[in-house]
Protein backbone atom coordinates (compact mmCIF):
# COMPACT_ATOMS: atom_id res chain seq x y z
CA UNK A 1 0.00 0.00 0.00
CA UNK A 2 1.38 3.42 -1.17
CA UNK A 3 -0.24 6.76 -0.61
CA UNK A 4 1.54 10.06 -2.77
CA UNK A 5 0.00 13.51 -1.53
CA UNK A 6 0.40 16.67 -3.00
CA UNK A 7 -0.42 19.44 0.05
CA UNK A 8 -1.19 23.07 -1.54
CA UNK A 9 -1.14 26.37 0.06
CA UNK A 10 0.52 29.71 1.05
CA UNK A 11 3.48 30.51 3.51
CA UNK A 12 2.03 31.19 6.91
CA UNK A 13 -0.52 28.25 7.12
CA UNK A 14 1.55 25.39 8.28
CA UNK A 15 1.26 23.43 4.98
CA UNK A 16 5.48 21.89 5.83
CA UNK A 17 4.52 21.17 9.01
CA UNK A 18 0.94 19.48 8.20
CA UNK A 19 3.33 17.01 6.00
CA UNK A 20 5.90 16.43 8.49
CA UNK A 21 3.58 15.81 11.52
CA UNK A 22 1.42 13.36 8.92
CA UNK A 23 4.96 11.94 7.99
CA UNK A 24 5.73 11.73 12.04
CA UNK A 25 2.49 10.19 12.81
CA UNK A 26 2.82 8.00 10.15
CA UNK A 27 6.13 6.51 11.55
CA UNK A 28 5.03 5.97 14.35
CA UNK A 29 1.81 3.79 13.32
CA UNK A 30 4.50 1.66 11.40
CA UNK A 31 4.63 3.21 8.13
CA UNK A 32 7.56 4.48 6.02
CA UNK A 33 7.24 8.27 5.06
CA UNK A 34 9.35 11.03 2.73
CA UNK A 35 7.79 14.45 2.87
CA UNK A 36 9.26 16.83 0.61
CA UNK A 37 8.60 21.18 0.36
CA UNK A 38 8.87 22.87 -2.54
CA UNK A 39 8.92 26.39 -1.99
CA UNK A 40 8.68 29.96 -4.00
CA UNK A 41 9.07 33.19 -3.35
CA UNK A 42 10.03 33.17 0.96
CA UNK A 43 7.09 35.59 2.16
CA UNK A 44 3.79 34.85 3.57
CA UNK A 45 1.15 34.41 1.72
CA UNK A 46 3.20 32.90 -1.22
CA UNK A 47 2.31 29.56 -2.98
CA UNK A 48 3.80 26.27 -1.56
CA UNK A 49 3.59 22.65 -2.30
CA UNK A 50 4.76 20.37 -0.26
CA UNK A 51 4.81 16.39 -1.38
CA UNK A 52 4.05 13.10 0.98
CA UNK A 53 4.88 9.47 0.37
CA UNK A 54 3.33 6.95 3.03
CA UNK A 55 4.09 3.59 2.67
CA UNK A 56 3.76 0.20 4.28
CA UNK A 57 7.31 -0.87 2.86
CA UNK A 58 10.64 1.17 2.53
CA UNK A 59 10.53 3.83 -0.01
CA UNK A 60 13.40 3.27 -2.11
CA UNK A 61 12.54 5.21 -5.47
CA UNK A 62 12.14 9.47 -5.17
CA UNK A 63 10.50 9.94 -8.22
CA UNK A 64 8.48 12.90 -8.37
CA UNK A 65 4.82 12.72 -7.99
CA UNK A 66 3.05 12.65 -10.88
CA UNK A 67 -0.39 11.73 -10.21
CA UNK A 68 -1.06 12.11 -6.36
CA UNK A 69 -4.13 9.78 -4.31
CA UNK A 70 -4.84 12.64 -2.54
CA UNK A 71 -4.42 16.30 -2.89
CA UNK A 72 -4.73 18.81 0.42
CA UNK A 73 -5.82 22.44 -0.87
CA UNK A 74 -5.67 24.87 1.99
CA UNK A 75 -7.12 27.92 0.44
CA UNK A 76 -10.51 27.43 -1.74
CA UNK A 77 -9.22 30.68 -3.74
CA UNK A 78 -6.42 28.22 -5.03
CA UNK A 79 -8.98 25.63 -6.78
CA UNK A 80 -8.75 27.64 -9.96
CA UNK A 81 -4.89 28.10 -10.14
CA UNK A 82 -4.05 24.46 -8.94
CA UNK A 83 -6.19 22.63 -11.62
CA UNK A 84 -3.37 21.11 -13.19
CA UNK A 85 -3.01 18.98 -9.36
CA UNK A 86 -6.61 18.78 -9.27
CA UNK A 87 -6.51 16.97 -12.84
CA UNK A 88 -4.28 14.54 -12.01
CA UNK A 89 -5.41 12.68 -8.86
CA UNK A 90 -6.03 8.98 -9.84
CA UNK A 91 -9.96 8.17 -9.82
CA UNK A 92 -11.10 7.00 -7.34
CA UNK A 93 -8.30 9.73 -4.99
CA UNK A 94 -9.28 12.44 -2.78
CA UNK A 95 -9.61 16.13 -3.01
CA UNK A 96 -9.58 17.25 0.58
CA UNK A 97 -10.39 21.45 0.06
CA UNK A 98 -10.24 24.20 3.40
CA UNK A 99 -13.88 25.46 3.24
CA UNK A 100 -16.38 27.21 4.59
CA UNK A 101 -18.71 26.76 1.41
CA UNK A 102 -21.03 24.29 0.92
CA UNK A 103 -19.47 20.75 0.10
CA UNK A 104 -21.66 20.35 -2.89
CA UNK A 105 -20.53 24.32 -3.71
CA UNK A 106 -17.20 22.93 -3.29
CA UNK A 107 -17.85 19.97 -5.62
CA UNK A 108 -19.23 22.16 -8.30
CA UNK A 109 -15.58 24.35 -8.18
CA UNK A 110 -13.53 21.63 -7.90
CA UNK A 111 -15.14 20.01 -10.50
CA UNK A 112 -14.77 16.20 -10.51
CA UNK A 113 -17.16 13.59 -9.92
CA UNK A 114 -15.18 10.63 -10.04
CA UNK A 115 -13.41 11.45 -6.56
CA UNK A 116 -14.27 11.84 -3.20
CA UNK A 117 -14.53 15.69 -1.93
CA UNK A 118 -13.68 15.75 1.97
CA UNK A 119 -14.46 19.79 3.02
CA UNK A 120 -13.86 20.90 6.17
CA UNK A 121 -13.47 24.73 7.69
CA UNK A 122 -10.52 24.54 8.19
CA UNK A 123 -10.09 27.98 9.27
CA UNK A 124 -13.00 28.41 11.18
CA UNK A 125 -11.68 25.48 13.62
CA UNK A 126 -8.74 26.91 13.81
CA UNK A 127 -9.40 30.21 14.72
CA UNK A 128 -11.68 29.01 17.56
CA UNK A 129 -9.33 26.53 19.03
CA UNK A 130 -5.52 27.89 18.19
CA UNK A 131 -6.91 31.26 17.26
CA UNK A 132 -4.84 31.69 14.33
CA UNK A 133 -5.98 31.12 11.00
CA UNK A 134 -3.56 27.82 10.62
CA UNK A 135 -5.68 25.06 8.82
CA UNK A 136 -2.63 23.10 8.88
CA UNK A 137 -4.11 21.21 12.48
CA UNK A 138 -7.45 20.58 10.91
CA UNK A 139 -6.35 19.74 7.57
CA UNK A 140 -3.95 16.87 9.35
CA UNK A 141 -7.50 15.49 11.39
CA UNK A 142 -9.79 15.25 7.85
CA UNK A 143 -6.56 13.46 6.80
CA UNK A 144 -6.69 11.07 9.16
CA UNK A 145 -10.46 10.51 8.70
CA UNK A 146 -10.47 9.56 5.11
CA UNK A 147 -7.22 7.75 4.72
CA UNK A 148 -7.76 5.55 8.32
CA UNK A 149 -5.10 6.55 9.52
CA UNK A 150 -1.78 7.93 11.35
CA UNK A 151 -4.13 7.81 14.37
CA UNK A 152 -5.11 10.78 16.31
CA UNK A 153 -2.91 9.92 19.22
CA UNK A 154 0.03 9.56 16.84
CA UNK A 155 -0.88 13.31 15.67
CA UNK A 156 -1.10 14.37 18.87
CA UNK A 157 2.47 13.33 19.74
CA UNK A 158 3.53 14.40 16.35
CA UNK A 159 2.22 17.80 17.38
CA UNK A 160 4.58 17.39 20.68
CA UNK A 161 7.41 16.24 18.71
CA UNK A 162 6.55 19.45 15.80
CA UNK A 163 5.53 22.06 18.02
CA UNK A 164 6.93 21.72 21.46
CA UNK A 165 3.67 24.05 22.55
CA UNK A 166 0.21 25.24 21.99
CA UNK A 167 -0.46 21.00 21.63
CA UNK A 168 -3.38 21.10 23.37
CA UNK A 169 -5.00 23.73 21.09
CA UNK A 170 -4.21 22.40 18.40
CA UNK A 171 -4.86 18.85 19.10
CA UNK A 172 -8.26 20.37 19.66
CA UNK A 173 -8.14 21.91 16.56
CA UNK A 174 -7.25 18.46 14.66
CA UNK A 175 -9.81 16.26 16.60
CA UNK A 176 -12.75 18.64 15.69
CA UNK A 177 -11.82 18.77 12.13
CA UNK A 178 -11.68 14.38 12.26
CA UNK A 179 -14.94 14.58 13.56
CA UNK A 180 -16.96 17.33 11.38
CA UNK A 181 -15.49 17.08 8.21
CA UNK A 182 -18.02 16.35 5.68
CA UNK A 183 -17.11 13.37 2.98
CA UNK A 184 -19.04 13.09 -0.59
CA UNK A 185 -18.78 10.23 -2.50
CA UNK A 186 -17.44 9.89 -6.15
CA UNK A 187 -20.66 9.55 -8.32
CA UNK A 188 -18.95 6.95 -10.51
CA UNK A 189 -15.27 5.86 -10.60
CA UNK A 190 -13.76 3.94 -13.46
CA UNK A 191 -10.57 2.93 -11.59
CA UNK A 192 -8.87 1.94 -14.76
CA UNK A 193 -9.32 5.63 -16.34
CA UNK A 194 -6.11 7.60 -16.68
CA UNK A 195 -6.47 11.13 -14.53
CA UNK A 196 -6.70 14.01 -17.14
CA UNK A 197 -3.75 15.55 -16.27
CA UNK A 198 -0.46 14.84 -15.03
CA UNK A 199 2.11 16.96 -12.49
CA UNK A 200 4.76 18.39 -14.30
CA UNK A 201 8.41 16.95 -13.48
CA UNK A 202 10.24 20.35 -14.48
CA UNK A 203 9.97 20.93 -11.25
CA UNK A 204 6.82 22.80 -11.45
CA UNK A 205 5.66 25.73 -10.02
CA UNK A 206 3.20 26.58 -8.16
CA UNK A 207 0.66 28.26 -10.05
CA UNK A 208 0.75 25.79 -12.73
CA UNK A 209 3.37 23.70 -15.25
CA UNK A 210 5.77 26.44 -17.30
CA UNK A 211 8.33 25.36 -19.74
CA UNK A 212 11.76 26.16 -19.53
CA UNK A 213 12.66 28.26 -23.11
CA UNK A 214 15.59 27.63 -25.09
CA UNK A 215 18.34 30.36 -25.07
CA UNK A 216 17.28 31.37 -28.58
CA UNK A 217 13.90 32.35 -27.01
CA UNK A 218 15.85 34.26 -24.40
CA UNK A 219 16.62 38.40 -25.45
CA UNK A 220 19.71 40.07 -26.02
CA UNK A 221 21.80 40.06 -22.60
CA UNK A 222 19.04 37.83 -20.97
CA UNK A 223 16.55 40.76 -20.14
CA UNK A 224 13.19 39.77 -19.14
CA UNK A 225 10.36 42.87 -19.32
CA UNK A 226 8.32 43.87 -18.12
CA UNK A 227 8.58 43.01 -14.30
CA UNK A 228 6.28 40.42 -13.13
CA UNK A 229 4.99 42.43 -10.54
CA UNK A 230 2.14 44.00 -12.05
CA UNK A 231 1.07 40.64 -13.53
CA UNK A 232 1.66 38.60 -10.23
CA UNK A 233 -1.94 39.20 -8.68
CA UNK A 234 -1.16 38.51 -5.06
CA UNK A 235 -4.59 39.47 -4.13
CA UNK A 236 -4.98 35.77 -4.68
CA UNK A 237 -3.18 35.26 -1.26
CA UNK A 238 -5.72 36.36 0.66
CA UNK A 239 -7.06 34.45 4.04
CA UNK A 240 -8.37 37.88 5.51
CA UNK A 241 -9.11 41.30 3.76
CA UNK A 242 -8.97 44.99 4.96
CA UNK A 243 -12.24 47.41 5.03
CA UNK A 244 -12.41 50.91 5.62
CA UNK A 245 -14.85 52.84 7.75
CA UNK A 246 -14.47 56.30 6.04
CA UNK A 247 -16.39 57.88 8.96
CA UNK A 248 -13.18 56.85 10.93
CA UNK A 249 -10.35 57.47 8.78
CA UNK A 250 -8.36 60.91 8.91
CA UNK A 251 -6.59 60.67 5.36
CA UNK A 252 -3.21 60.78 7.45
CA UNK A 253 -2.41 57.75 4.42
CA UNK A 254 -0.06 55.87 7.07
CA UNK A 255 -1.67 52.68 5.60
CA UNK A 256 -0.48 53.89 2.01
CA UNK A 257 3.11 54.31 3.44
CA UNK A 258 3.28 50.77 4.94
CA UNK A 259 1.70 48.75 2.56
CA UNK A 260 3.61 46.51 1.37
CA UNK A 261 2.35 45.70 -1.73
CA UNK A 262 0.79 49.46 -3.04
CA UNK A 263 -2.56 48.14 -2.54
CA UNK A 264 -3.76 51.20 -0.78
CA UNK A 265 -5.50 53.57 -3.20
CA UNK A 266 -7.14 56.79 -2.98
CA UNK A 267 -10.19 57.16 -4.84
CA UNK A 268 -13.56 59.81 -5.24
CA UNK A 269 -16.53 59.16 -3.41
CA UNK A 270 -19.86 61.07 -4.66
CA UNK A 271 -22.05 62.21 -1.48
CA UNK A 272 -25.06 63.79 -1.21
CA UNK A 273 -25.02 67.31 0.26
CA UNK A 274 -27.43 70.05 0.95
CA UNK A 275 -29.67 71.56 -1.26
CA UNK A 276 -29.53 68.84 -3.81
CA UNK A 277 -25.62 69.48 -4.24
CA UNK A 278 -23.06 66.67 -4.81
CA UNK A 279 -19.53 66.58 -3.12
CA UNK A 280 -17.15 64.19 -3.97
CA UNK A 281 -14.13 63.22 -1.54
CA UNK A 282 -11.40 61.67 -1.93
CA UNK A 283 -11.52 57.89 0.46
CA UNK A 284 -8.97 55.48 0.81
CA UNK A 285 -9.71 52.13 -0.67
CA UNK A 286 -8.11 49.24 -1.23
CA UNK A 287 -6.85 47.49 -4.68
CA UNK A 288 -8.17 43.76 -3.90
CA UNK A 289 -6.67 42.66 -7.17
CA UNK A 290 -3.17 43.27 -5.13
CA UNK A 291 -3.91 43.35 -1.62
CA UNK A 292 -2.57 40.08 -0.22
CA UNK A 293 -3.93 40.39 3.08
CA UNK A 294 -1.28 40.81 5.56
CA UNK A 295 -2.54 43.29 7.91
CA UNK A 296 -0.18 45.80 8.12
CA UNK A 297 -2.41 48.90 7.18
CA UNK A 298 -5.01 47.94 10.16
CA UNK A 299 -2.08 47.55 12.89
CA UNK A 300 -0.72 51.04 11.54
CA UNK A 301 -3.73 53.04 11.22
CA UNK A 302 -4.03 55.23 14.42
CA UNK A 303 -7.80 55.71 14.15
CA UNK A 304 -8.55 51.96 13.77
CA UNK A 305 -10.71 52.42 10.50
CA UNK A 306 -9.37 49.40 9.03
CA UNK A 307 -10.66 46.30 10.19
CA UNK A 308 -9.58 42.27 8.79
CA UNK A 309 -12.40 40.40 7.83
CA UNK A 310 -12.29 36.63 7.04
CA UNK A 311 -12.48 36.09 3.36
CA UNK A 312 -12.23 32.24 3.04
S1 LIG B 1 -3.78 44.10 4.03
FE1 LIG B 1 -3.41 46.30 3.87
S2 LIG B 1 -1.16 46.50 4.03
FE2 LIG B 1 -1.58 44.35 3.55
S3 LIG B 1 -1.49 44.24 1.31
FE3 LIG B 1 -3.65 44.63 1.82
S4 LIG B 1 -3.88 46.83 1.74
FE4 LIG B 1 -1.68 46.42 1.82
S1 LIG C 1 -4.01 54.90 8.22
FE1 LIG C 1 -6.17 54.85 8.82
S2 LIG C 1 -6.72 57.00 9.17
FE2 LIG C 1 -4.79 56.99 8.00
S3 LIG C 1 -5.45 57.11 5.85
FE3 LIG C 1 -5.21 54.95 6.32
S4 LIG C 1 -7.28 54.31 6.94
FE4 LIG C 1 -7.24 56.54 7.03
Amino acid sequence: MRIETLWLGRGGQGIVTATYIIANAAVMDGFYAIANPEFGAERRGAPVKAFLTIDKNPIEDLEPIKTPDAVIIFDDKLIDSMRFAIDAVKPGGYVIVNSAKQPEEVRKIVGRNDVYIVVVDAVGIAMKHVGLPVPNGPLAGAFSKVMGFPRLESIKTAFENQLGKAVEENFAATKEAYEVAVVLKPEKVDTSAKPKGVISTTSAFLTGPYELVGWQQVNKGGAVGPGSSLQYLTGGWRIEKPIIDHSKCIMCRKCWLYCPDDAIIEAWREAPGPRGRVFRTKVIDFDYQYCKGCGICAEVCPTGAIQMVREI
